[in-house]
């Protein structure tokens, strides 16, 4: 091999670098977990047992050339890595593909799988206690988790509460699309309260069983027995170091060019989450920016100097289960599809594929 590529971050877009590389470049994985987290089920991991374990794919088979190491970036200059535990990577290219952070459930905050297991484990055990369940936030994540709550326990009452006055606030889809969702959630019997947020947060720690009560700005009480933010990603940006941090945004991700080169940079590139192009936040797409970044870089080190911009695809798309047998999708090819409909997208979350990204089928 002539060159060597550095990918930090071991997520979907990371993992898919990585192996798209295996066969032309030195590929180092630099990544904290043990095990890749299928983000995508992590809700379903919550409220169904049988999903915990899924969650879990190991990086051992990922790679044939190329190594994992399990390590943590600590700072990203333009062909060196600095490790969290001390060490250097030098590279010819890095890719950056770290993702962003949200509160748990929505990501895992444990690095290793036994760990994970036995958190997920335990917020099912709160849940089970419960029988009221304050959500903060109606994006993907509350609405996601109000679902899921609902077809594993239909008894518990939920409530969502958010501030903006719609659904799904950051995404652009059809009002057929709403409607759907709504006629849905009041089918489960979800209690929405948009509009509107706390004045102050709930006593209890989130996803630990004690009851409270809170009052929103509307003066409305709400009295639960757990409470999760569903709310508030960040982007896992703040390893830019020299030459590098310049690319960095109000909103903390990188600016990238159409060639998702980080701006200014020749040899470094960012992928997924953690990019600023303008486009709802998903692993489908972390993945197509994979694509192109792994086809670049193989250009490059190959000798060639033709690089493939990233288009994105123009509309918004999403496909939102509300349980293993319900939820609403738009898919602009496809229009709105109902429960049935994103039940066959979304219920196995893609499993096979993703095991088979990890050689592990
Ligand atoms: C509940 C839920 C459901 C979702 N459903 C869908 C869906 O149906 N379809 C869809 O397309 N998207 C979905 N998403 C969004 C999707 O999960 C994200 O867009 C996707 O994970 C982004 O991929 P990524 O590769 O950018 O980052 P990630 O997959 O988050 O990976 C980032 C990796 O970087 C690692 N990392 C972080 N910091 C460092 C560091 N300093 N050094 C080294 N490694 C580091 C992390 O440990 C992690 O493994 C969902 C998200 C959630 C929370």
């Amino acid at each position: 091999m002539t060159a060597t590529v550095a990918v930090i971050g071991g997520g979907y877009g990371g993992a898919t670098v990585a192996k798209a590389l295996d066969d032309v470049a030195d590929v180092i994985l630099i990544e904290p977990r043990d095990a890749f987290v299928h983000n995508v089920a992590a809700l379903r991991g919550v409220t169904d047992q049988s999903w915990t374990d899924k969650l879990f794919i190991p990086y051992g088979k990922l790679l044939t050339h190329g190594t994992v190491r399990r390590d943590r970036a600590a700072e990203v200059a333009a062909s060196t890595v600095r490790l969290a535990s001390g060490d250097t990577v030098e590279a010819d290219y890095i890719v950056l593909a770290t993702g962003s952070n949200a509160p748990y459930p929505a990501n895992l905050d444990t690095l290793d799988s036994w760990a994970g297991t036995k958190k997920l484990n335990a917020t099912r055990a709160e849940l089970e206690r419960a029988s009221r369940v304050l959500l903060l936030g109606a994006g993907p994540v509350g609405l996601e988790f109000a679902g899921e709550i609902k077809a594993a326990w239909p008894d518990k009452a939920v409530t969502v509460v958010e501030p903006q006055s719609r659904l799904l606030a950051n995404g652009a889809f059809p009002e057929q699309f709403h409607a759907e969702l709504r006629a849905q959630l009041d089918q489960l019997g979800i209690e929405l309260l948009l509009g509107t947020s706390l004045r102050e947060l709930p006593s209890s720690a989130s996803g630990v069983a004690g009851k409270f009560t809170v009052t929103t700005d509307s003066g409305t009480d709400l009295t639960a027995d757990v409470w999760f933010a569903c709310h508030g990603v960040t982007a896992n940006s703040d390893i830019l170091g020299e030459g590098l941090s310049g690319a960095l945004r109000v909103d903390r991700r990188i600016a990238v060019t159409p060639e998702l080169r980080v701006q200014g940079q020749e040899t470094v590139f960012a992928v997924g989450d953690i990019t600023a192009v303008p486009e709802l936040k998903m692993a489908r797409l972390a993945q197509k920016h994979a694509e192109v970044v792994a086809a670049n870089i193989r250009t490059l080190v190959e000798g060639g100097s033709e690089l493939t911009a990233y288009e994105t695809e123009g509309a918004d798309s999403i496909v939102l289960p509300l349980g293993p047998r319900g939820g609403v999708s738009y898919v602009p090819d496809l229009g709105v599809l109902g429960a049935a409909g994103t039940a066959d997208i979304k219920g196995t979350f893609f499993l096979d594929s993703y095991r088979e990204l990890f050689n592990q089928k």
